[in-house]
Order: C-alpha cells, then structure tokens, then sequence
C-alpha cells in the first residue's frame, strides 16, 4: 500500500540506500568540501551511478523512470545525515522536469542521459538583480536572428555555474527583432526557457561571495549578445509559462525536501548530544526547557514532510494546480521548521553548537537561506492569501 500518508516498502528501502551512500561520505567530508572551496563531485558521482540523481527521469533517457516523490527522498535522506545536495534541486529537477515535459526529442536525448546520471550538470537562472521576486520583470531578452536566437540579459545568485555543462535561463522573446533589453521591458514579452552553455561566448559568470556554507556556489551572469541555435530553446517561443511552471514546482518541492532532510539531520545531533551531556545530575536532555522545543521541532518537520509528500504526489499524478498550493504550503512550512530546529539544535549544543568541530552551527545559514530561496516566505503567504484565501492583492 502506497498512500500520501503511508509509504510503500519500495520507498523505505530507496531511503534506506540512499542514506547508507551518504553516511558512506558523511557531514566531514560535506563540510570539508564546503570549507576549502571544494565540490562533492565523488558523492554526486556516486549518486548518479547508483540511478538516484535520475528517478524521475523517463527511463527511455536513461532515468529511473519514477518521479519526484522519489527524488525527494533521494535529496531528504542526503541530508538527513550530513549531506544535503542542493543541485538536485536544479539539475535533475528543474531542468529535467522542464526538458522532459517541453524539450524535443533531440533536447531530451541530448541532456536527459547525462542529468540522470551525473555526467552533465545542468543550473537554472530565473533572478535579476532588478527583478527579484518579480518576474514579470525579467528583462533577459531573447531576439530572433536568422535562425539562431541573441540572449541579452544579467541573472543574479545563480547555484552551481562553475559546475555546470550549462544553464537553463528564463528570458523573454522579444516581439520585434532588434530590440534592447531596455526596450523589452516596456514591449510585450513572453517568458522563454534557454540552454545556455557555459562556454558559450558572451556569456561570463561571476561567484558572489556569500556567508553559506555549502559546497555550491551562487553567481551572477552576464549575457552579452549571447549566440544561441535555434534548438537551445525549450518550448515553443509561444508556449507561455507551461515550461516555467513545470519547473518550479519540482523546485519548491524539492526545496522542502532540501529544509527537512537539514532538519532531520539537525535534530539528530542535537537529541544525540542531549541524551548525553550531563551538567546537573541529569542529562540536559531531560530538562523540559531542553526537550520540548525538540519535541516540537520533530512535530513540525513531520507536518512539513506529509505536506511535501502530498505535494510531490500531486504533481506526479499531473495535477499541477493542485501541486502549487501544496508546493508552496510544503516549502513554507519545511523552511520555518529547519529555521527553528537548526537553532534550536544550535541551543542544545551550547558553545558546542557554535563550534566549528561540531559543524551544527554551520547549517545556520543554509537553513535561513530556504526562506528566501527559491521563493521567499512573503511570496509563499502572498500566493496562499489570495489562491487560498481568496484576499485581494496589494502590489
Ligand atoms: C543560497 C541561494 C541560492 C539561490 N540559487 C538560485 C538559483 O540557482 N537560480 C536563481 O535564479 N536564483 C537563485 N537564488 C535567488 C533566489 O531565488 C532569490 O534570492 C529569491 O527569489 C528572492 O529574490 P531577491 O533576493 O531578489 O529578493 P527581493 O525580491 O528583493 O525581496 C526582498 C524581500 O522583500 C520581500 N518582498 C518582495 N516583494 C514582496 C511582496 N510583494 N510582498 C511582501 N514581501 C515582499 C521578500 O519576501 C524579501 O524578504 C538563490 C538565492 C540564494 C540565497
């Protein structure tokens, strides 16, 4: 039996696999990583061979052919033990959700192979400097040249470019040929998705310094006239937000997985460490102003974890409307738990939990970071407001 509730023995023992590959490589070689400028290239190869990185993807491209109620217990169980790997988040599930729904034939047996198994890297672009939350702002604009297509445009805090073959990146197409990206913003555009390839010339990335610590990086883009074939666009230039949209649910789906699986892993040390430390007669761990904010911390991650299992149930069973209120509900409520449960382990620890040896306080911005990325909190309480609600919009 496989309900939203209760899950089938396949998927305890996908956890069960999974979580035994990561504490194979573990939090010291995670942090170890993030600390000296390093990839997690080993784990994320490893990953690939064993067919995790590509569960949802088609199995005629090389995938495990499941969904992304499977990939998220991939990324929940990475991290639940120390190793949380946020470019599954981009790689195998924006990008290829975006290609499989929208790519053509040759795009999809092009990239879906190699995003299944690790041996190609695929990032995602959406944020402008100028635009931010607001994507009806976008000003990346696509113009028509021949047959080929000129990407203008800069992108902001972008995961993982270093690393990548290419970037997935939402522009718009201009109606005219020849216009600016200046003149875009006025004209009547349409959101368009493009692979850019990391070498491709016009197009720079540059590492903005952040307080993470985590092996990815984030980087701003630069694309200068950048040249582009006609097959490096996913969708028809008229299919609207249908491509867009099949990629960020997948994205805040697996950004959920991504905050329980910290929290998990958080919890865990923090229990550990309760259960032992003894500064009175007892363990801390028995004192109630110890205890129950754990306990509430389990409570919270659990609920976030159900809402992401129904939200992940939803969009593999095609109901993508439905998957957007449960995505957005999922990602909010998996990024305040793993906020509250990675201070709070923080707390537990005491000094220890700002020590560099324990790597607890470590995850401190990380797990801030999932409430603003993908999507910040405000968005998140905008969209239930008045999807939900039915309340009326202020901006
Ligand atoms: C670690 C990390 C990784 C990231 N990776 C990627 C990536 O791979 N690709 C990518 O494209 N982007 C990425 N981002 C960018 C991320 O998606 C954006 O930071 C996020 O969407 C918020 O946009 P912003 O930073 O421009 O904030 P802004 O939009 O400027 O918002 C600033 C603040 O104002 C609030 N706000 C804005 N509008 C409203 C409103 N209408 N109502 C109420 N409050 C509002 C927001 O909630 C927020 O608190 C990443 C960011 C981080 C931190």
């Amino acid at each position: 039996m496989d309900t939203v509730f209760v899950e089938s023995e396949e998927h305890r023992a996908l956890r069960r696999a999974v979580g035994d590959l990561g504490r194979r490589f573990g939090p010291d070689y995670y942090l170890t990583a993030a600390r000296t400028g390093g990839r997690t290239e080993e784990l994320w190869r490893e990953a690939g061979k064993l067919g995790y990185l590509g569960v949802n993807i088609p199995r005629e491209y090389g995938g495990g052919g499941s969904g992304i109620t499977e990939l998220t217990i991939v990324l929940e169980e990475l991290g639940s033990v120390g190793c949380p790997l946020l470019m599954l988040v981009v790689s195998p599930a924006i990008c290829g959700s975006v290609i499989t729904r929208f790519g053509t034939e040759a795009q999809r047996r092009r990239w879906l192979p190699g995003l299944a198994d690790g041996t190609r890297l695929m990032a995602f672009g959406i944020t402008e400097p100028d635009a931010g939350s607001n994507a009806h702002r976008l000003t990346t604009v696509a113009r028509r040249d021949g047959d080929d297509w000129v990407l203008t445009g800069r992108k902001v805090f972008v995961s993982g470019v270093d690393a990548a073959d290419a970037v997935l990146i939402v522009g718009r197409v201009a109606d005219t040929g020849g216009e600016s990206p200046q003149a875009g913003r006025g004209a009547r555009l349409r959101p368009a998705l493009f692979v850019v390839p990391r070498d491709a010339p016009g197009f720079e990335y540059r590492p903005i310094p952040m307080e993470l610590t985590a092996p990815e990086r984030q980087f701003q883009l630069f694309l200068d006239e950048v040249r582009l074939p006609a097959d490096a666009l996913v969708g028809d230039a008229g299919a609207g937000l249908g491509p867009l949209f099949a990629g960020l649910n997948p994205e805040r789906i697996m950004a959920a997985a991504f905050s329980v699986g910290m929290g998990r892993y958080a919890l865990r040390r923090a229990v550990e460490y309760a259960r032992t430390r003894q500064v009175w007669d007892t363990p801390i761990g028995a004192h109630q102003a110890v205890a129950h904010p754990l306990a509430q911390c389990g409570i919270e991650l659990e609920l976030a974890r159900l809402m992401t299992r129904k939200a992940a149930y939803l969009y593999d069973a095609g109901d993508d409307a439905g998957a957007g209120e449960a995505a957005n509900m999922a990602k909010y409520a998996a990024a305040e738990a793993a906020v509250r449960t990675v201070d709070q382990a923080v707390h537990t620890l005491g000094g220890n939990g700002l020590s560099a040896e324990y790597g607890v306080g470590a995850l401190l911005v990380g797990s801030r970071a999932a409430r603003v990325a993908p999507v910040s909190r405000e968005m998140i309480l905008n969209y239930v407001a008045q999807h939900t609600l039915g309340l009326p919009k202020s901006y």
